[in-house]
């Protein structure tokens, strides 16, 4: 016995006058007084079973049963339709099954939501993931998902990278988020942390002489989620010995490339530009900058200088952007609202409205070869940032992100990648009043910029880059620092006593006294590239079982409390009771 000759979406004229057998959902039933028509669908489509009482009673009673969702098996002949019911926006649009015998393997309760239904709630729909999986859009998803993992694998194959698995019971590594902690059952009061990334154990593998590693990693962040953000996600993790930054590039540019071939699509142009991170935020605000559309960002420092503005005046840095459209009144008030939100104390503009008239209450302080050096052609609005050229540079960076997508200056059709290349090494973490690391503590030192490392951290830059997707970060990666007395320099630069950076690290700091080879890598999130080349907005629409912004899973109901006696096995108690 066979389940069935064919799938759903598999018959086709050429089939007429055989006898099959299919298997699937009952999407649709439809009862014609006497003919029983059902939609027998599985992820190829559906064909269209026709119940006929005079054929098969049999099978005509027992359809009277089918409800959305049972499972059917009917076996019968391929027929073609009458020429006025063919429907031509279905490939199997020209033929039916005329239904000689029918079962129900599997029935279903009545259905928390249709598959057909439109906004259906997330939750629910994560409540009930075995439905929603089966709707076209999410088996169109995961689906896309096998394919571009296994062309990564293909390619990463191809060009010598070899797959080796490492451990998710670890120590904690610093990807610069908190660790989900794991008690340990046989010494009671200690913790493995899962990895945030396997950046040390690949490191290790390249100073063990696999020179070519790669990995379909999942990495745990105890983060807030967000669209583009899970607890636990999957990277393309890569790392290579011997090899220089554009080394790199190209293999990440190679696997882009690879994943659009297998999906039948116009692959971006390699190379992909690089830019620097500090154009990148001096044109664009933003250090994964939307490049699909224009709205680059200006420097005004010189031409306010000297100005009776005193804002302008006194700002370290003044910059702006020039908005094809001469904002009202109301609409610029919203827009100061948002800049406000985005840490600026208020929003200076000039509106020069169709017929090339100013209208600002700034404009009085500037002359007129000064408005003019804005070069903002009638039917536009300057939009200025001014203070400390960070400050600046974010709030400009979210203006034009919003501006762009308020007038539509978006163009969706277009797909640009990009590297941003020469990070900060170090960041000023405000909060705890020191040097925290811009991407991980592993990351190696611009050439020449080793000696700023004491003398002018801020001023550092690293051998660290990110590949940016249409404003998306997809991944970063660095050459990292293979020699011991430099990492151990940078630990003590990021406030890591000797003791502390041997407590935690002293196994790296040994490896990399040990031969350790130059080495670079890079981590691509799989999942935003993914739910990016399905055209989903987030993350959850191209995983499986995603866990809701809570970090509640609706499904199985985890994160669950745990029995008193499971607890006091690995040691632990409640110091509260939970509310
Ligand atoms: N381990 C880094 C991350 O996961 C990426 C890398 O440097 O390879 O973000």
């Amino acid at each position: 016995m066979s389940w069935r000759d064919l799938m759903c979406g598999e018959p086709r004229p050429e089939h007429v006058g055989r006898v099959v057998t299919l298997a699937g959902w009952a999407a649709r039933r439809r009862d014609h007084g006497g003919l029983v028509f059902v939609d027998l669908r599985d992820h190829t489509g559906i064909t269209q079973l026709v119940v006929n009482p005079e054929r098969s009673p049999a099978a005509a009673e027992l359809a009277k049963e089918i409800r959305n969702e049972f499972v059917l098996r009917a076996t019968g002949e391929v027929v073609s339709r009458s020429p006025e019911t063919v429907n031509p926006r279905m490939p199997t649009g020209e033929i039916e099954l005329q239904v000689n015998a029918l079962e129900i393997v599997s029935r279903s309760t009545p259905l928390p939501f249709q598959l057909d239904e439109e906004g259906v709630d997330e939750v629910l729909r994560l409540r009930y993931r075995w439905l929603d999986l089966r709707t076209g859009r999410m088996q169109r998803n995961l689906r896309l998902s096998g394919v571009v993992v296994s062309a990564i694998r293909r390619q990463m194959e191809e060009l010598g990278f070899v797959d080796l698995w490492t451990p998710n019971l670890t120590r904690a590594t610093p990807e610069g988020a908190r660790d989900f902690l794991v008690p340990v059952r046989l010494q009671p009061g200690t913790f493995f942390a899962l990895p945030q990334s396997p950046q040390i154990f690949k490191q290790l593998l390249m100073i063990a002489g696999f020179d070519r590693y790669y990995q379909i990693a999942t990495c745990f962040r105890d983060e807030d989620l967000r669209a583009d953000r899970q607890f636990e996600f999957r990277q393309l993790d890569v790392e290579m010995a011997f090899s220089t930054r554009e080394d790199v590039l190209r293999v990440l540019e190679q696997a882009v490339h690879a994943s659009f071939v297998a999906l039948g699509r116009e692959p971006p142009v390699t190379p992909f530009p690089r830019l620097a991170w500090a154009e990148a935020m001096s044109r664009f605000g933003s250090d994964k900058p939307d490049l699909r559309f224009e709205l680059e960002i200006q420097d005004a420092t010189e031409i306010t200088r000297g100005s009776e503005f005193g804002v302008f005046a006194n700002a370290p840095c003044v910059r702006y952007l020039v908005a094809p459209k001469p904002f009202s009144r109301g609409e610029l008030d919203r827009l100061e609202e948002m800049a406000k939100e985005w840490g600026a104390k208020g929003l200076a503009y000039l509106v020069v409205d169709e017929s090339g008239e100013v209208r600002s209450p700034i404009a009085k302080f500037l002359s007129d070869a000064k408005l003019e050096a804005f070069g903002a052609p009638p039917g536009s609005t300057v939009l200025f940032g001014a203070g400390e050229p960070g400050a600046v540079a974010r709030v400009l960076g979210f203006l034009r992100l919003h501006v762009g997508r308020e007038l539509e200056l978006i163009d969706e059709s277009r797909d640009e990648f990009l590297w941003v290349i020469d990070f900060p090494l170090f960041e000023w973490d405000e909060e705890n009043g020191r040097w925290t690391f811009s991407h991980h503590p592993f990351t190696g030192i611009a050439e020449g910029h080793e000696g700023l490392v004491e003398t002018d951290p801020g001023a550092a830059l690293s051998m660290a880059y990110d590949l940016v997707w249409n404003g998306w970060e997809l991944g970063s990666g660095s050459i990292r620092i293979h020699r011991q007395d430099v990492q151990q320099r940078v630990f003590r630069a990021l406030g890591l006593t000797e003791e502390e950076g041997n407590e935690k690290f002293g196994f790296l700091l040994e490896a990399l006294r040990m031969g350790a080879p130059p080495h670079g890598g890079f981590a691509m999130g799989l999942d935003r590239f993914v739910a990016l080349l399905a055209g989903e907005p987030n993350i959850r629409e191209v995983t499986a079982f995603p866990k809701v912004s809570s970090g509640a899973d609706p499904l199985t109901g985890a994160p669950a409390p745990v029995p008193e006696e499971q607890l006091r096995e690995l040691g632990l108690r409640l110091a509260d009771e939970p509310s």
